[in-house]
């Protein structure tokens, strides 16, 4: 299950040239659903297919309701100033630093939720058996993608795994990971983002990080 980030009247980031993360999600997303079909063979569905708004409730219960494998949330950051760079690959987990905790707050914003009952997460969490999955399939696809972009990339920067409370990963009952594919508000990365070729080579590589996950992974002892 992969799911785009954002949609219809919440735009996400918006870059300094007005590119939309709404737009970026789904085109990547696309072009990663096309690869896992193609390197896997596995059947893919998104949570959405077109610019249309969905809630955090709707993409996960989606997910359950179909017994995803694994889902896949894809972002793209945002930052205040232009400087910061790179991709980095989010599992659920308690948010152990302040900008993992901006990060999260700022994707859960977007989605119209307010992060109130916190000890019903918690709870979700503690009974969540995935996350040595989702942490494995987080290392497989971070570290695919950078070696994968930096073949025909400059300067990618590798802000590799890291742990947050996302809201959108807490329903769901397969490994689950959120990568944040660059900073639409850096506008190297802007452009980059925006190019079918970076996309490409972005959703090649991701889905190159599932295969071998699912290959080689804690996957390969369970049964999918
Ligand atoms: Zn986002």
């Amino acid at each position: 299950m992969i799911d785009p980030g954002h949609g219809g009247k919440d735009d996400g980031a918006t870059g300094p040239h007005g590119i939309k993360e709404k737009n970026l999600t789904l085109a990547i997303s696309k072009r990663l659903a096309d690869q896992l079909k193609q390197q896997l063979g596995a059947t893919v569905i998104l949570t959405r297919t077109t610019d249309r708004y969905i809630t955090l409730d709707q993409r996960n219960a989606i997910g359950n309701r179909i017994k995803a494998d694994l889902f896949i949330s894809v972002h793209i950051n945002a930052a205040e100033s232009a400087a910061p760079s790179g991709i980095e690959t989010y599992y659920l987990n308690t948010a152990t630093n302040k900008a993992a905790q901006r990060l999260a707050d700022r994707e859960n914003r977007a989605f119209g939720k307010e992060i109130g009952t916190l000890q019903r997460i918690i709870t979700t969490m503690h009974q969540n058996a995935t996350t040595d999955e989702s942490h494995e399939l987080a290392l497989m696809v971070q570290s695919n993608v950078i070696r994968g972009i930096s073949k025909k990339y400059n300067g990618v920067v590798d802000k590799r795994v890291k742990t947050a409370l996302f809201y959108v990963l807490v329903g769901s009952k397969a490994p689950s990971i959120l990568v944040e594919c660059g900073f639409v508000t850096n506008p190297k990365e802007e452009k980059r983002l925006n190019s079918a070729a970076y996309q490409q080579e972005l959703a090649s590589a991701m889905a190159s990080g599932i295969k071998r996950y699912l290959e080689t992974g804690k996957a390969a002892h369970r049964t999918l």
